[in-house]
């Protein structure tokens, strides 16, 4: 638009505050929370680096939603069947080096202090399967001829004597070298971008 966003989020803000204002409905404007006020992200970023001194932030290799028109990630909601909701192109994978948060390392604690929290049920339940605490086993599959194996994490181990394959994402970093005419396999032409393998046990 050829505007600094800076400029563009503070009009529209103040258009939405104006068009909340005219059909009357009531907000308590003292509790208003803008996250693109640097007052405000400010603290977030005091978060991240609380979190990255311990340990509790890090980089990784993770597939994002990629338009490859639009060259931008898009997000699960702009995603609308396989295809970019902006223009049409479809969607693809692509790796990226990104943040991650160890929420995991607090599993428990973030459990428990739910019981705490003055919130609707229905929340603390919702809360609680985005935690999605399981317990399991990460099992190593060896390759034949390579020294590289496959882990999977499974929560049921005990049902492993009865496995005859594995599927292996188009993300995983090793889809691409380890395809082969009769291991290559792809539901979905549209998402030719790396290949899906079947690898069969040894
Ligand atoms: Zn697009």
């Amino acid at each position: 638009m050829g505007v600094h966003p800076k400029e563009s989020t503070a009009q529209n803000i103040e258009n939405i505050k104006r068009q909340i204002g005219e059909i009357a409905a009531i907000y308590d404007w003292d509790m208003e929370v803008n996250t693109t006020d640097p007052e405000f992200y400010k603290w977030t970023q005091w978060i991240f680096v609380q979190m990255f001194k311990k340990g509790l932030a890090y980089e990784k290799q993770m597939p994002i939603n990629w338009c490859p028109s639009c060259k931008t990630g898009l997000a699960n909601e702009e995603v609308v069947n396989g295809k970019c909701e902006r223009c049409g192109a479809d969607v693809t994978k692509k790796n990226l080096r990104q943040w991650m948060l160890k929420i995991t390392e607090n599993t428990d604690r973030l459990l428990g202090d739910l019981d705490k929290l003055d919130w609707p049920e229905k929340f603390k339940k919702m809360q609680a399967e985005w935690i999605g605490k399981n317990h399991g086993a990460e099992v190593d599959f060896k390759l034949e001829d390579r020294d590289e194996a496959i882990t999977v994490y499974t929560t049921r181990p005990d049902t492993l004597h009865a496995a005859t394959f594995m599927v292996l994402a188009p993300q995983h970093k090793l889809a691409a070298e380890l395809a082969t005419d009769e291991t290559y396999h792809c539901p979905k032409k549209t998402m030719v971008y790396t290949p899906s393998l079947i690898w069969k046990f040894i």
